[in-house]
């Protein structure tokens, strides 16, 4: 007796993703360690969560990841001023 749920609708893309996984490639570099990617079978998007866990990217976590890769480049161009200032002390 089959189980399978009838809204469940398989694609060749899908299945292909659901037997040998998806092949995710980056499409934006958040931080060092937060990246975007996209399947390049099913166009499924998903983003590195700040758990280190792959999440479903969804506007809400794009806008968060914009906001998050706004932060990080300001973070690291403030880098150099510091140590400037300091070699200047
Ligand atoms: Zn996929």
């Amino acid at each position: 007796m089959r189980t399978e749920s009838p809204k469940q609708s398989f694609t060749f893309s899908g299945l292909l993703c659901s037997t040998l996984g998806h092949d995710y490639v980056v499409t934006r570099k958040i931080t060092n360690h937060i990246n975007e990617y996209r399947c390049t079978n099913c166009g499924k998007e998903v983003t590195d969560s700040m758990t280190g866990r792959l999440e479903i990217l969804t506007s809400k976590t794009r806008q968060l990841n914009t906001s998050l890769a706004d932060f990080f480049q300001k973070k690291m161009r403030r880098k150099i001023p510091v140590s400037y200032e300091k070699a200047n002390l």
